[in-house]
């Protein structure tokens, strides 16, 4: 399947019956205050071209950011920051995601999730992390002939990446590298390298444990090893 044919099957995925509550529930809520604008309210495809050299990996969508404006994140804080970045280290082509067809588009990079329905609290189960791994498993094999760089954000994507990337044929390091900011481990025989990145959330922006600089570090030297 081309990028297009997996995006629509993937967007009408009915797999895990609490997301798709979730989901649709939010948006029943939540349409009305955003009368002018369709409210996605479905499973969110990832973002960029099929031919990436840089995958990001995320949580999952958010439920008034990519829940709501059916791009993975756009319209919410987390996206702000990752977009931001991504512009500033010359990835992404405009600074800010508010909203689909606003003319954003990706350098050699594509963005997917872990989980692709908004969770309850931002927090899928690991029951709905594996319900969804055939999706990030499509997403492994497409980059595969182009992929330098996964730069994995939190813990939750890096938890559900290893088992992804095995069953996706990339052979992968034994014992698992341990998830941290900057951590990094090598798929043997491929060149790819595997990054971990605190995930750019609210909780962390706010807090100070991820800054501009350490998301631009990490871009950076993502797009130097892809030689984007
Ligand atoms: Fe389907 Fe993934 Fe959404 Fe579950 S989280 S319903 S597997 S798209």
């Amino acid at each position: 399947a081309d990028t297009g044919e997996l995006d629509a099957r993937v967007s009408v995925c009915r797999a895990c019956p609490r997301l798709v509550t979730w989901r649709e529930e939010v948006a029943a809520v939540r349409r009305a205050a955003y009368a002018d604008q369709p409210y996605w309210g479905r499973p969110v495809s990832s973002f960029g071209p099929a031919d990436a050299r840089i995958l990001i990996v995320g949580l999952a969508p958010a439920a008034h950011g990519g829940n709501r404006t059916g791009r993975i994140f756009t319209g919410d804080r987390s996206g702000d920051w990752l977009f931001a970045s991504l512009h500033r280290v010359g990835l992404a082509a405009l600074a800010t995601s508010q909203a689909a067809g606003d003319g954003q588009s990706l350098r050699a990079t594509r963005i997917v999730a872990a989980v692709r329905c908004a969770p309850p609290a931002n927090k899928p189960t690991t029951a709905e992390r594996d319900a969804c791994r055939p999706w990030l498993v499509r997403d492994l094999e497409l980059v595969r002939p182009t992929l330098r760089v996964v730069v994995v954000l939190g813990g939750f994507a890096w938890a559900a990446l290893w088992p992804a990337l095995a069953r996706a044929g990339y052979s992968v390091p034994a014992p698992r590298v341990r998830f941290g900011h900057g951590a990094r481990a090598e798929l043997p025989g491929t060149g790819v390298r595997v990054v971990g990145c605190y995930h750019p959330s609210q909780q962390n922006t706010f807090t100070g444990r991820v800054t501009e600089v350490m998301l631009d570090t990490i871009f950076a030297s993502a797009a130097a090893q892809a030689e984007v």
